[in-house]
């Protein structure tokens, strides 16, 4: 049994058409005017809609322990969010613990998704120590087990941070096994001196936060992750950038015709620090790392989404309650879990108010919400486009509908949005996985546990990871 697309407009990366989409057994198998319904298919009406290529959202952590606290969303609650807001894949942190083995910490995560899952999913590995086992779990984790992206922390000293000499051993191995390595680039020195310095002098308010970590803290530590990606001869990827600090960094890396790669997520293009300044304790709402920052950096994001400088929008989503859990920071500000919500809405924020008010051209939404994701962690062109032979992971998106994002009447489990109030035009109301409708209407149709793990290739050594990613699109479909 196929489903039938009628009439929308099919919009991929670098395309715009109108086009009916066929799909049976999972995959794309027809594009065309007119296509005609094979008995018992399902015809979906798209008339005035854009067609889009599922989203993919490669920054989540569903499930997570972290200072103290486990975030709200289970992969359960956390992907029927993605889902309703039009993302159909996620790629997710494994954190081991400091001295967990890494396939430990692995089994773990597999035993948190399965069952729960509403669609695709794969997994991020970070390195949080170089333990005398490592080196052997990333061989196995590369080959066996197709994880073929590492997450490494400059920040969060003594915790889930390492060294710049460990960082350099994770990007040797990395290296050598064809995997890509991803950095959140803050320096951890200063960041410790600040908070301390900040502390002692009794300044415990959530406001202490951002100026715990400036911009230059990220410049920094960027500067530092690509020079020594240099060292190391190999691509590199910073998540969640957010300033012209690091921004600069990248532009410049980029200009030298490094392989360096950067994302950023909603709430650094849309939300700025005066939020920290919020009555009471309202700001622990925005607190996360790292943090909102001014609106010259917004606009200076934008246009590096614009000019190719930055390839992704990911979410960051890491949801705690403001009662109970950022509540562990009333008194210090440092003790409130980092991280907040925002797996739901990328697509009708980044749509609304990227291309509706003209910063991004629709193909450029497309690009940096599913296709760029797809090809830099080895997922296109499988998932990420629309094409004969792709897996049928489609939106169906709506620029009529219109609303307003409200904690109330989100689906993940947190008792607070970043986007309180924020008005939006357009939004996902069809979304298939794989060939089967898992919204309809708006509504989630799908089932826990339809989700099935992705495992990865390694891509050859001294490959650039986009370049290779499109290479590979004329071989693998
Ligand atoms: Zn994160």
């Amino acid at each position: 049994v196929g489903v039938l697309i009628k009439n929308g407009e099919v919009v991929t990366a670098t395309d715009r058409y109108h086009a009916d989409v066929r799909v049976a057994d999972g995959v794309i198998v027809a594009i065309g005017r007119d296509l005609k319904p094979e008995p018992f298919d399902r015809v979906v009406d798209a008339s005035g809609c854009f067609v889009f290529p599922g989203a993919i959202d490669v920054h989540t952590h569903l499930d997570m322990p972290f200072m103290g606290a486990t975030n709200k969303d289970d992969f359960r609650t956390g992907t029927i969010a993605a889902a309703l807001g039009g993302t159909t894949g996620v790629i997710d942190f494994v954190i081991p613990e400091k001295g967990q083995p890494l396939l430990e910490a692995l089994d773990l995560w597999h035993a948190k998704a399965r069952g729960k899952a509403v669609f695709d999913y794969a997994f991020h590995m970070a390195v949080t120590h170089m333990g005398p086992t490592v080196k052997d779990e990333l061989h196995r984790l590369v080959h066996d087990h197709g994880i073929t992206s590492f997450k490494t922390f400059m920040a969060y000293k003594g915790a889930l941070g390492i060294d710049d000499g460990e960082l350099l051993d994770v990007m040797l191995q990395t290296r050598d096994l064809g995997a890509l390595v991803t950095v959140h680039a803050e320096n951890p020195e200063v960041i410790d001196r600040l908070t301390r310095r900040f502390l002692a002098e009794g300044k415990t308010h959530p406001k202490y936060h951002p100026l715990s970590r400036p911009s230059g803290v990220e410049g920094e530590g960027t500067h530092r992750a690509i020079a020594l990606s240099g060292v190391a001869d190999t691509s590199v990827y910073i998540v969640h950038l957010t300033c012209r600090e690091a921004l600069s960094e990248v532009v410049r890396a980029r200009g030298d015709f490094r392989d360096v790669m950067a994302e950023t997520c909603p709430q650094y293009l849309l939300l700025d620090d005066s939020l920290y300044d919020g009555p009471g304790f309202e700001g622990a709402k925005y607190v996360m790392s790292p943090p909102l920052r001014s609106k010259a950096d917004q606009e200076a994001l934008w246009h590096a989404l614009e000019h190719g400088f930055i390839q992704t929008i990911a979410t960051d989503h890491c949801p705690f309650d403001f009662e109970g859990q950022k509540t562990m920071g009333t008194n210090d500000f440092s003790k409130i879990p980092n991280g907040a919500p925002g797996i739901e809405d990328r697509l009708k924020l980044i749509y609304t108010y990227g291309v509706r008010e003209g910063r991004i051209s629709l193909n450029k939404f497309v690009e940096v919400m599913a296709t760029n994701p797809a090809k830099i962690f080895g997922l296109y062109p499988r998932k990420g486009t629309i094409a004969i032979g792709a897996d049928a992971d489609l939106v169906v998106f709506d620029p009529t509908h219109s609303g307003v994002i409200t904690a109330r009447e989100s689906h993940h489990n947190v008792d607070y949005s970043l986007f309180e109030g924020w008005r939006y035009q357009g939004a996902a109301a069809q979304v298939l996985v794989r060939g089967e409708l898992i919204v309809e209407d708006g509504q989630f149709v799908g089932e826990p546990g339809f989700g099935r793990y992705l495992k990865r290739a390694p891509m050859p050594r001294g490959q650039k990871r986009m370049l290779m990613a499109e290479a590979q699109a004329h071989t693998h479909l």
